[in-house]
């Protein structure tokens, strides 16, 4: 299959999508960074299914980036992302430079609260800012009707969905559980930097998250699982940065009690490469 063709520029993309809408037809935007795996084909595929038309951006957003963290060595290879994507009859690519999102003289930001507090925003301040900026602005450029991301990066989804909503941006936001390896290991583009050693031992992180979820959704409490998932993760070889365990929805920290569906999330480093995943936490009926 040939690969799918490639715009750079916004008028460029919107003059593509204004035509499709002549037409009738529905459009599925997937924002990525590129470096594309199964991860981001489950997120292809989803939007194929729900719209007759998909754009697949990719732009590796400098904004959501710390100045000490990897933007210069962040896996950058557009021919093999096109390839990748050759056989999913992907529409169209939107791969624009940095100075065609953030023209000379940007000075606009979005700042989102609630679901951006704590967790990931402890360690990178700036991050949740970065992202809800270029997801807005992708969001408007490709006036897409629905736009999927990964489950996978669940703080995000939630900040992206509070940011649609606060800015009363018509697009309908789906998130898709995450795609792992066999070994139960999130796939990510930062995967690359491991060796196979180390991405051995990074599965250890999941099997921590979704031993403590099954615990205390069978009613141990939540403190004692989550002491002995940290215990487990750190002894996988990683550095913790945090195991947390929120409402799903709002991602405030978590009443069993509620009857509301749980989330255990947590974020460490292991050979110097910063990993994050989640797990569902219900709580079986009469535990609470
Ligand atoms: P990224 O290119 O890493 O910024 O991710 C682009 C989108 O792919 C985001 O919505 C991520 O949540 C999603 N994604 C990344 N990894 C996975 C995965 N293993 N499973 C499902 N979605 C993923």
């Amino acid at each position: 299959m040939p690969a799918p063709a490639v715009v750079t520029t916004v008028e460029a993309l919107r003059g593509v999508v204004a035509g499709w809408r002549r037409n009738g037809q529905r459009v599925a935007l997937v924002p990525t960074m590129g470096a594309l795996h199964a991860g981001h084909l489950a997120l292809v595929a989803e939007a194929r299914r729900a719209a007759n038309r998909t754009v697949v951006s990719i732009f590796v957003n400098p904004t959501q980036f710390a100045p000490h963290e990897d933007l210069a060595t962040y896996p950058r290879n557009l021919e093999g992302d096109l390839g990748a994507l050759s056989p999913t009859d992907v529409d169209l690519v939107f791969a624009p430079q940095v100075g065609e999102m953030y023209p000379e003289g940007a000075s606009t930001v979005v700042t989102v609260g609630g679901p951006s507090e704590g967790l990931e925003s402890v360690a990178r301040p700036h991050f949740f800012a970065g992202v809800a900026t270029v997801v807005a602005k992708l969001l408007i450029q490709c006036a897409a009707d629905v736009a999927v991301f990964g489950e996978k990066d669940f703080q995000q989804l939630a900040v992206v969905r509070r940011m649609a909503r606060d800015l009363s941006i018509p697009t309908a936001i789906l998130g898709l559980p995450t795609v792992r390896e066999p070994s139960g290991l999130a796939l990510s583009s930062r995967n690359a930097y491991l060796s196979a050693e180390d991405r051995a031992r990074a599965s250890g992180l999941h099997a921590a998250l979704t031993d403590a979820a099954g615990a205390i959704g069978s009613g141990q409490p939540a403190v004692e699982a989550l002491t002995r998932a940290a215990a487990r993760i750190e002894a996988s070889g990683f550095t913790l940065d945090y195991v947390e365990l929120r409402d799903a929805e709002t991602l405030q920290p978590f009443d069993p009690s509620s009857g509301r569906p749980g989330r255990l999330l947590a974020a460490a480093r292991i050979a110097g490469v910063r990993l994050i995943d989640n797990v569902p936490v219900t709580i079986a009926p009469g535990i609470a």
